[in-house]
């Protein structure tokens, strides 16, 4: 492969921001530059998924409040899929619902069953401008929904529900890097 096409490789690890973070909650805005700074962003978030080993990353875990995502993540069927999306809307869900077990790097550690559709389309565009869609399925259509989540400033825990949430609340409540401990 050619040098400097490896996503990330020219990006700088961002700190992670973690729950209880104000910038997770953020409604994030659409991005309407289309310049070098966006194409550093995109490369900054897949150097920080890299390093914190995650399948998928949005710009307000690094504290930026753009609509804006990365992932590098498998499906069912062991695909992968890479890429990333730039003003990303959800435009389809369907198939069954299904839980499964879910993590965030904004919740380092945890994991908690949520529910998600098996199936996901998102369109937007890449850091250049050109129109995208992306169709996941299995864990990547989770991937997608969880990513789409974040830039509308919600988490997976918001999702779980029952003895489930309980747990993990209790979970986040003891965790080293909550701030409600
Ligand atoms: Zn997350």
């Amino acid at each position: 492969m050619r040098h400097g096409s490896i996503p990330g490789a020219r990006g700088r690890v961002r700190p992670l921001t973690l729950l209880g973070d104000a910038a997770l909650r953020e409604q994030c805005r659409e991005v309407t530059e289309f310049g070098a700074e966006l194409a550093d962003l995109v490369e900054d978030l897949f150097a920080t998924m890299y390093a914190a080993q995650g399948v998928g990353l949005a710009a307000n875990q690094v504290g930026v409040p753009l609509r804006v995502f990365v992932y590098d993540c498998p499906d069912d069927d062991d695909v992968r899929h890479l890429g990333h999306i730039v003003n990303p809307r959800l435009v389809e869900t369907d198939g069954v619902v299904i839980r499964g077990p879910e993590g965030c790097l904004s919740l380092p550690g945890l994991e908690a069953g949520t529910q998600r559709y098996d199936h996901a389309v998102v369109e937007g565009v890449t850091a250049t401008g050109e129109p995208v869609t992306v169709h996941g399925t299995g864990f990547f259509a989770r991937c997608l929904q969880h990513e789409c989540d974040h830039l509308e400033g919600r988490v997976y825990a918001d999702q779980v529900t029952g003895w489930r949430k309980r747990r993990l609340l209790r979970q986040i409540s003891r965790a080293s890097w909550s701030g409600q401990a």
